[in-house]
């Protein structure tokens, strides 16, 4: 295993002090997974004082992130950094939240025993290799997801792993093994005791996982306990020309097909939540759901300020989810009339947004929209290139100008929006010239 020079540099250091040290959690299963880590995480013999003098000595710096748990953040030459924690184990957990103390210990396996899942309990360093008393490394070949230990006693330990599992799940596309899986079933309840953010967190890591459209179908009733608010669409059929899906699955497919962004994929996960609210059926079977996307909106508000999800996340999925149903149209005119109500960024998000909603409909009634999607797109970006006007700010004439034509307080602002809105409509063309010509002729 290939590790990094200052991280070897610094496993050799203790290593000559005459304690053990070992990368070990995340990175070492990245690193054997192939997939890239930025934070290698290194498990020691050496006691917190032991390590600092160690540390000392060698004229490296260090932070005393967590001395109560024996973590202490090496800091090298090269600007690297890395949080080194003593061997130890977890003394009774109360509140399936907080062990009650820590003990250090001298056997690495001793440390490993209190790590979540196999494939996060393997040490290695290269002078003994790998330390994997629980087959870590065959968990990884074999893509399995299983709990170090009791998964039932784990899980009731800390009921984050809970969440971390199905995350871990979304992330590498593993499955989980059959009793952690019944374990993590057994004790979802237990996740009412982990805090917002931390559940936010891992629930933000879950819907960026490839595999996610399979995990929010599987683990559904999980979910339900992190977001309670999408509990009610996981039974809504809709029977329309347009869907394939019932709402969840669907709901769990649109987050599959949107881009990479945390922000999309949280307005995908919220959109359609009013949908539970709303839905009637008409004479002929067909269902409809109309005003669920303006109550999606006051869902996703609820859910998002209890998760604490930052206020960027919060506004990029305010803008879009109480519209999201909206017709953009393909006409530069109905584009700058978008960007003058949206402005540039939300008006992308929201066509990223239609566009992941499609994907997730009935792939036989989808390609003309798609297609429509790809001019407004396209033409978005035509405008945006051209710098073409679509805010008051763009326009060639400002507020100054219209002031010297006899125009006070709030009616310089209506005025610039009605020459605006002529602009964009091409009645008028955006030129000094011409718009202060309109406007000495133009009656409030
Ligand atoms: P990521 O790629 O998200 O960083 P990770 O496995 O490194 O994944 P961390 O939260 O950085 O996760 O934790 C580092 C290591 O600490 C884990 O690999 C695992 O061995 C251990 N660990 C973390 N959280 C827990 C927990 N709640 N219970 C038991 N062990 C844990
Ligand atoms: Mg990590």
């Amino acid at each position: 295993m290939n590790l990094s020079d200052s991280s070897k540099k610094l496993i050799h250091l203790i290593g000559s002090a005459g304690y053990e040290a070992y990368a070990v959690g995340g990175c070492v299963r990245d690193f054997l997974m192939q997939r890239p880590c930025d934070d290698i995480d290194i498990t020691t013999s050496a006691k917190p004082d032991e390590l600092e003098k160690i540390l000392s000595d060698n004229n490296i710096k260090f932070i005393e992130t967590g001395i109560k748990h024996g973590t202490v953040t090496a800091v090298m030459e090269d600007g690297s950094v890395f949080e080194v924690t003593t061997y130890r184990t977890e003394g009774a957990y109360s509140d399936s939240r907080h062990p009650e103390d820590v003990t250090f210990v001298s056997d690495v396996n001793d440390d490993l025993a209190r790590r979540d899942f196999t494939i996060n309990a393997i040490a290695y360093n290269d002078s003994k290799g790998f330390a994997d008393p629980y087959g870590g490394r065959a968990d990884i070949d074999m893509k399995i997801i299983r709990a170090v230990g009791d998964a039932d006693t784990r899980f009731k330990e800390d009921a984050l792993r809970i969440m971390r599992a199905v995350r871990f799940a979304s992330v590498l596309g593993f499955d989980i093994e059959e009793k952690t899986k019944k374990a993590l079933f057994n004790n979802k309840e237990l996740l009412k005791n982990i805090s917002n953010e931390r559940i936010y967190t891992e629930l933000s890591k879950l819907l960026m996982g490839e595999n996610v459209y399979n995990i929010l179908v599987e683990y559904k009733d999980i979910i339900a306990v992190a977001v309670a608010e999408l509990e009610p669409i996981f039974n809504v059929e809709q029977n329309t020309k347009w869907h394939i899906y019932d709402v969840w699955h669907h709901t769990a497919k649109s987050v599959e097909q949107a881009p990479k962004d945390l922000a999309l994929r949280y307005t995908m996960l919220l959109h359609d939540i009013g949908k539970a609210y709303t839905k009637t059926t008409d004479e002929n079977g067909t269902d409809h759901f109309k005003g669920h996307q303006k109550i999606s909106g006051e869902y996703a508000l609820t859910a998002l300020k209890r998760l604490k999800a930052p206020n960027e996340i919060t506004n990029r999925v305010m803008a879009v989810v109480p519209i999201h149903d909206m017709h953009i149209g393909t006409e530069e005119k109905n584009i700058k009339k978008w960007l003058l109500r949206l402005g540039e960024n939300t008006l992308r998000d929201l066509i990223a947004v239609k566009r992941s909603d499609k994907l997730a409909q009935n792939p036989e009634m989808i390609a003309e929209e798609l297609k429509r999607l790809d001019i407004t797109e396209e033409k978005l970006n035509a405008v945006i290139a051209a710098g073409e006007p679509f805010e008051v700010k763009n326009l060639a004439v400002n507020g100054n100008d219209v002031m010297a034509l006899g125009y006070k307080g709030r009616e310089i602002g209506i005025v610039l929006n009605t020459v605006l809105e002529k602009v964009i409509d091409g009645e008028l063309q955006n030129n000094k010239e011409t718009i202060i010509g309109f406007l000495t002729d133009f009656k409030l």
